[in-house]
C-alpha cells in the first residue's frame, strides 16, 4: 500500500518551548491512525503542521508524495511557495474540535464555500455534491438551517461534510467530539466510522478509546512532543509497553 503521509524527524518550537521533538510517522493510504496523548503533548501542533497551518523548524512532511513541510538539505531550509501550500491544503480536510462553521452562512453555503471559492467549481455542481454529502452525514433536511439552529453533533457533522466537499485525499480530525455533550458523541463517531469503512485516509486525535479500538489501523501515543508508542490498537491499548502509555490509559479508560 502506498504511503499517504510521511513525516520524518519533525521538530517544532514556540520560542523556548520544544513542542515536537523529532516525530516520525507514516500513514498508508486508506488507513486510520488515531493519536492519543495528554493535553499539551503536541497533537494539535502535529496535525496543524501536516496541514501547513504551522511551519516546522526541521524535518520533512509529505502528503501524497508532495512535500508540504520544510526540508533541510545541508544547511538549507526548503519552503514550498505559498501558492503550492494553498493548493496542497485544498487536498487535506481539517475538522476542528469547535466546528468552526461560518455562523452567517446556511449549512449548504458552508459546505459549498470552499469548492466554489477555492476550487472555482461551478455553483450548481457544488450544490449537487453538497446535498449528497449532507445526506451522507444524515443532515439532508438541514441544508437551509444556520449553524446556530443545530445541535453540536449536527454542527460537527456539517463540518465533516464541508471537509469532504474538497474531495480530500487526507482527512485530519482534531478531537472532533471533545466539545460535544456525551449523548451527541456517538452520532459523530458513527459518521467517522462510515468514512473509515469507505476507505478514507484519516488521522484522528481523540480520547475515545472504544472508537480507536474499533476503527484504528494504528494507534499512536504521544507525550511531551514525542511518539512514545505506536502499533495496532490491540497492542497499544491492551498491552502497552511503556509506563507512560499505561498511566495515560488507566486515566481515560
Ligand atoms: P495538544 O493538542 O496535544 O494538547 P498542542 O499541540 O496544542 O498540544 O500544544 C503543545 C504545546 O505547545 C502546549 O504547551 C501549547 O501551549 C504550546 N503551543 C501550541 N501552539 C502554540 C503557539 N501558537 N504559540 C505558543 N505555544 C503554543
Ligand atoms: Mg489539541
Amino acid at each position: 500500500m502506498s504511503v499517504m503521509v510521511d513525516i520524518r524527524s519533525v521538530h517544532k518550537s514556540f520560542g523556548t518551548l520544544d513542542v515536537l521533538k523529532g516525530i516520525d510517522l507514516q500513514v498508508r493510504t486508506g488507513e486510520v491512525t488515531v493519536v492519543l496523548g495528554p493535553s499539551g503533548s503536541g497533537k494539535s501542533t502535529l496535525l496543524r503542521a501536516i496541514n501547513h497551518l504551522e511551519k516546522v523548524d526541521r524535518g520533512a512532511i509529505s502528503v501524497g508524495g508532495t512535500l508540504i513541510g520544510y526540508r533541510r538539505s545541508g544547511d538549507k531550509l526548503y519552503e514550498l511557495p505559498e501558492r503550492e501550500v494553498l493548493k496542497q491544503r485544498t487536498r487535506i480536510g481539517f475538522v476542528f474540535q469547535d466546528f468552526n462553521l461560518f455562523p452567517h452562512l446556511s449549512v449548504l453555503d458552508n459546505v459549498i464555500e470552499a469548492p466554489v471559492s477555492a476550487l472555482k467549481r461551478p455553483r450548481k455542481e457544488a450544490v449537487d455534491d453538497a446535498r449528497r454529502l449532507l445526506d451522507r452525514v444524515g443532515l439532508a433536511d438541514k441544508a437551509d438551517s444556520y449553524p446556530g439552529q443545530l445541535s453540536g453533533g449536527q454542527q460537527q457533522r456539517v463540518a465533516i461534510a464541508r471537509a469532504l466537499a474538497l474531495k480530500p485525499k487526507l482527512l485530519l480530525l482534531d478531537e472532533p467530539t471533545s466539545a460535544l455533550d456525551p449523548e451527541l458523541v456517538g452520532e459523530v463517531l458513527d459518521v467517522i466510522k462510515d468514512l473509515a469503512g469507505q476507505g478514507a485516509t484519516m488521522i484522528v486525535v481523540t480520547h475515545e478509546i472504544g472508537f480507536a479500538r474499533e476503527v484504528a489501523d494504528t494507534v499512536v501515543f504521544m507525550a511531551d512532543g514525542r511518539i512514545v508508542e505506536q502499533g495496532p490498537p490491540a497492542q497499544v491499548l491492551d498491552d502497552p509497553r511503556s509506563e507512560r502509555t499505561q498511566a495515560f490509559l488507566s486515566k481515560v479508560l
